[in-house]
């Protein structure tokens, strides 16, 4: 079973609430999407290992430490890149690898369109970046992705999921834990996430 995290964090809270609102317009809506997805990853993060570094102070020697892994950002096109810049604020030096997946309308499957993967792998972490965890089509193929790839570590981090996507997650990659600001009632016969906030790709790029 996927370790489930639900953010219970006041603010990840209101700044939901304020997401999903309609009347949300689209430049508060990429600000919001940034907040959340920078606090989410805040929690997911909590657990990277780092290496003993110390550093000369203006006064003294400090023992300290830096991080011993390198991270890489994978945002599933288009919505995910929404969230690569509050992220990218916290962790500079992670390289950020798209993955543009679209669903095959007569079979219902995602079918990969970008990918730029070099042939080795070129990080040990991923944050796999989707707002939406709907039938969590796309998110599965993306960890297939992955892993296939050689990627050591996987984490998924997300905004609204569905119980359907969350299931399909746990049965295909069990191992990958699931950080979210909140799990919905249920998909309806679009696909959509309810209650949910829409099409998050159409609120954020304003083309809805
Ligand atoms: N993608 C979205 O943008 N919204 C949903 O509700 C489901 C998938």
């Amino acid at each position: 079973m996927s370790t489930i995290f639900i953010s219970n964090h006041p603010l990840v809270s209101h700044k939901l609430t304020r997401l999903r609102d309609k009347t949300t317009k689209s430049k508060k809506f990429r600000e919001l999407t940034r907040e959340i997805s920078a606090l989410l990853a805040y929690e997911a993060t909590a657990d990277l290992e780092t290496a003993p570094r110390s550093v000369e102070t203006p006064l003294s020697i400090a023992d300290g430490v830096e991080l011993k892994q390198t991270i890489g950002l994978v945002p599933i096109l288009r919505s995910g890149l929404g969230m690569v810049e509050g992220i990218w604020g916290l962790m500079p030096s992670a390289e950020v690898w798209h993955i543009g997946l679209y669903r095959d309308e007569s079979t219902l499957q995602p079918v990969q369109y970008y990918n730029k993967l070099p042939l080795e792998p070129t990080v040990s972490v991923c944050l796999v970046l989707d707002p939406m965890l709907a039938t969590g089509g796309s998110a599965v193929a993306t960890v297939d992705i992955l892993k296939d790839w050689g990627v050591q570590k996987i984490k998924f981090i997300g905004i609204l999921a569905a119980p359907e996507g969350v299931e399909a997650m746990q049965i295909a990659h069990p191992d990958v834990p699931l950080h979210l600001a909140v799990i919905d009632k249920h998909l309806n016969e679009h696909g959509y996430i309810v209650p949910g906030l829409g099409d998050a790709g159409d609120r954020q790029f304003g083309t809805g």
